[in-house]
């Protein structure tokens, strides 16, 4: 099953109760490619991923009792087992990529920039605020988003209303598996989930939405998809090394990925430039087969390339997708502006490197 998740034309999906976790464990787990995107274990109770508490890295997915219950829930989810981004497209987006094609399928694409002069985004705060319009207008009753401590470290949060969703404004760079909030939300009681995260995410829980199986997991519950633009993701010893040799994380402002540079802002308005080659060891094994960098399965995509800084790049895929973002524009949430072709052509680029690389 190793190059599976590279095919699109997917010939024959395995039938529900055929694996389990001793499948999950060979394939992705041993093989060092689970992205702890952290689908199984938000909809299998057996499933234990240590999150990582005290500061130690977020271990990797294991089995929680002695024995393999063969139910398949596991292995039919993961976005590293197969990926049927063909069928995926047809159902959920209602036409099909081609294989070479790194933007995905979508309706429209702009540039925007939040007109909520409290919301500090990463870049033009389009998140924030596109979760914001659909939890004030009742489309979703919930937005599991990633917040973090004061150490950088990610913690999920199931925000319930604006001031909530505000402290998940700006881009952490650690791997952590968010999707769990998905679970955290539904056993709060909510049945109308929003969920941000990055394209790997974004495959577990269209994974869970279209895949036919016999459990009720609430898929229904899950409403509302926005994925990030992703090239790569760092594991946490990577603010160690930053805490060691730069900067105390307490006095870290912002962390961005700008041209071949990590940069980190200080609360004395310093920026310490990190050659990417410094930190290459830092990205996570599970990124290395990872073939979706505008996170293509998305109701809605947001990036910061293709667009000028202090704008989003947004990428509208879904007719809910559209009606979040032409709402937001209405009621005064978001501005827009178009992308330029030379954004389109920088997204198109890296979003290619990216495939070839991790094909190889
Ligand atoms: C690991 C990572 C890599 C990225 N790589 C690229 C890239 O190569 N090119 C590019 O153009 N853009 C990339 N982005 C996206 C970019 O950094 C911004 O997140 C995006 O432009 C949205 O900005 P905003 O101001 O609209 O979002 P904001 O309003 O600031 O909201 C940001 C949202 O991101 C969520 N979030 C933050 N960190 C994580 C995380 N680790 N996991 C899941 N969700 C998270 C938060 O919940 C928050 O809701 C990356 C993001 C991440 C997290």
């Amino acid at each position: 099953m190793g190059t599976e998740i590279e095919e699109r034309k997917y010939v024959r999906l395995p039938t529900f109760l055929e694996q389990g976790f001793s499948d999950l464990k060979r394939e992705v787990v041993d093989k060092s490619i689970c992205s702890l995107c952290g689908t199984c274990v938000a909809f299998c109770d057996k499933i234990r991923l240590d999150m990582g508490e005290g500061n130690n890295e977020v271990g990797v997915p294991e089995f929680g009792e002695d024995y393999d219950t063969v139910c398949g829930l596991c292995y039919t989810f993961c976005p590293r087992t197969f990926l049927p981004v063909s069928e995926i497209e047809r159902r959920i987006l209602g036409a099909e990529s081609a294989e070479e094609d790194v933007l995905g399928i979508y309706k429209s694409c702009y540039a925007v920039r939040s007109k909520k002069a409290d919301i500090k985004g990463q870049d033009g705060g389009a998140v924030t605020s596109l979760l914001a319009y659909a939890l004030e207008e009742g489309m979703i009753d919930s937005a599991v988003i990633t917040a973090s401590d004061n150490q950088w470290k990610p913690i999920i949060k199931v925000a319930k209303n604006y001031e909530e969703l505000k402290e998940g404004a700006g881009t952490k760079y650690t791997l952590y598996p968010s999707v769990v909030g998905v679970k955290e939300a539904m056993e709060e009681g909510c049945a109308a989930i929003g969920f941000v995260g990055l394209p790997c995410q974004i495959q577990g829980l269209r994974k869970v939405q279209t895949a036919e199986q016999p459990y009720d997991v609430g898929k229904e519950k899950i409403k509302l998809l926005v994925g990030l633009f992703c090239m790569e993701n760092f594991t946490a010893d990577l603010l160690e090394f930053i805490a060691k040799k730069y900067v105390k994380l307490e006095n870290v402002k912002k962390v961005d990925i700008k041209g071949k540079e990590f940069l980190v802002s200080d609360d004395e308005g310093k920026v310490h430039a990190i050659p990417l080659e410094e930190i290459k060891d830092y990205i996570g094994e599970g990124c290395s087969v990872c073939m979706d960098y505008t996170a293509e399965l998305a109701d809605i995509s947001v990036g910061s390339v293709g667009s000028e800084g202090g704008w989003s790049t947004v990428f509208v895929r879904t007719e809910r997708g559209e009606e979040v973002v032409k709402g937001a524009i209405e009621k005064g949430y978001i501005e827009v502006n178009g992308i330029e072709d030379k954004g389109l052509g920088l997204i198109r680029r890296l979003g290619t490197k990216k495939k070839k690389a991790n094909k190889i």
